[in-house]
């Protein structure tokens, strides 16, 4: 019987009405005396990781943030100095902006996946980390400021850990009632 090895678990669960081992983990009711179990799903684990990856890129978000500004102010001072048009310095405030409204986004939405609330709408804001890590690559490329290596670790950290962090949470979609999905 292919039983056999769920049967040494030590944890197994037994039906609280017979006590004997439920065997089939899908099953809604006891397969001996046939009582419903309780329909609450088990929790996958998720939610907490997820939180964790989601304040983490948050933290890469304000990161990248604060280089932006950073390379604001630099360029301005550059361009001032040869007393040239700084209109093209434009595009580091403006994924900076980005980075910081996505990095507060994030992180609430990371608080609100490890309280195990609103899952679709952290995975949301997950999203936003994620486009706004997006935007700072188009914006750098757009802009024309060619490849900034130190915007490189922040940035993909942003892209990586969103994105694991979104499928994490989806992933224990199963632990929340319908209500608090949305
Ligand atoms: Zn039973």
């Amino acid at each position: 019987m292919e039983n056999i090895e769920e049967e040494n678990v030590p944890n197994a669960k037994t039906c609280t009405k017979c006590g004997k081992a439920i065997l089939d983990k899908e099953s809604t009711f006891c397969a001996y005396c046939g009582v419903p179990f309780d329909s609450k799903p088990r929790s996958s684990g998720f939610t907490g990781p997820a939180g964790i990856l989601a304040i983490i890129a948050a933290v890469f978000s304000v990161v990248v943030g604060v280089m932006g500004i950073n390379y604001y102010q630099q360029y301005v001072a550059y361009y001032t100095q040869y007393s040239m048009d700084t209109s093209g310095s434009f595009g580091f405030l403006l994924f900076a902006s980005f980075a910081f409204v996505a990095a507060a986004v994030g992180f609430a939405g990371g608080m609100l996946a490890l309280g195990k609330k609103r899952l679709m709408f952290s995975v949301t804001c997950m999203l936003v980390m994620l486009a706004s890590g997006i935007f700072t690559f188009v914006c750098l490329w757009h802009f024309g400021y060619g490849f900034i290596e130190t915007l490189l670790l922040p940035g993909i950290s942003i892209l990586a850990l969103s994105i694991v962090g979104a499928v994490f949470a989806v992933k224990s979609k199963a632990d929340f009632s319908s209500e608090e999905l949305s």
